[in-house]
């Protein structure tokens, strides 16, 4: 167990307090820890649309240039959306392992 100084009033709290006991400031460590499964699932989910819109995007103007059928781009399609929630479940995953570090 560890003392943290508390960011508003410099007193020692324990770390595992959630609270400052002096001023009753909440523990930045403690909310942004519990936070972190979730921040990370919408960085993952964000980066993940912007790829999927660029290779929907690229699919769309390389294959009919290409003089390609239309089955690789539903298969595209198909695998971006079956890949979504596996890769935010990973986003998830990521995050509460950074928060039991
Ligand atoms: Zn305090």
């Amino acid at each position: 167990m560890a003392l943290l100084n508390c960011p508003d009033c410099g007193t020692e709290v324990s770390d595992a307090a959630p609270n400052c006991p002096k001023c009753n400031r909440p523990m930045a460590k403690v909310e942004r820890s519990k936070l972190w499964p979730w921040v990370s699932m919408i960085v993952v989910a964000i980066v993940y649309g912007v790829v999927a819109f660029v290779i929907g995007q690229t699919a769309d103007i390389v294959f009919p240039a290409l003089n390609f059928s239309l089955w690789p781009f539903t298969l595209v399609s198909v695998l971006l959306w079956v890949g979504f929630p596996v890769v935010l479940f990973f986003g998830w995953r990521f995050g509460q392992r950074r928060r039991s570090r």
